[in-house]
């Protein structure tokens, strides 16, 4: 192709290149301004994780660390601490005194949630982790546990002796004075 053919193609092009402006000028914008606007998810999605409580206020997890034995990425660490019924967190002997998920780490698989026995940890697809520092980037306990229910009372809670012997079976715990 000689120079002036060069050219003149080129010159062809401007026109197409205002044509698809023009075209997309009026059309809806596809970005999103997020944080403030969120892409809704697919319910599968995982996303960041949380840990629930039950009705009743008590914390779900019993410290028990089988998601960390779970976790491929080694993210999760968990330090448990016995319950009493002066100060109970959650059912059974143990509650998770420390709980931390090193999000860096984490490659979102899920294998925590399928390893928990009472369903304590979740990934929701509410949130994505984000972070300035590799600090705030370990997820610590205060950041993961879910709030009580409306006007139900928060953790430690005082218990009555034998009503929550067991950690997983049966909940609701049997009142065994009823
Ligand atoms: S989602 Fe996977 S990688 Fe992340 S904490 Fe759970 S088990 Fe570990
Ligand atoms: S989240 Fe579940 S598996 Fe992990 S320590 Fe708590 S109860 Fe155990």
């Amino acid at each position: 192709m000689s120079s002036f053919e060069e050219t003149v193609s080129r010159l062809l092009k401007i026109p197409v290149g205002y044509a698809t402006v023009l075209r997309n000028l009026f059309s809806k914008p596809v970005t999103l301004q997020y944080p403030e606007q969120k892409k809704p998810m697919s319910a599968r999605f995982r996303g960041r994780h949380h840990l629930k409580r039950y009705d009743d206020g008590l914390e779900k997890c019993i410290g028990c660390a089988l998601c960390a034995a779970a976790c491929p990425a080694d993210a999760i660490y968990v330090e448990a601490d016995q319950n009493t019924n002066a100060e109970r967190y959650s059912p059974g002997e143990r509650y998770a005194k420390t709980y931390e998920i090193n999000m860096l780490r984490c490659i979102f698989c899920g294998y925590c949630e399928d390893a928990c026995p009472t369903n304590a940890i979740v990934l929701e697809p509410i949130e994505f982790p984000t972070g300035y520092t590799r600090e705030g980037m370990i997820y610590t306990k205060s950041m993961l546990l879910e709030a009580p229910p409306n006007g139900v009372p928060t953790t430690p809670q005082a218990t009555q002796p034998g009503k929550f012997d067991r950690s997983i079976v049966p909940y609701p715990p049997v009142d065994a004075s009823v």
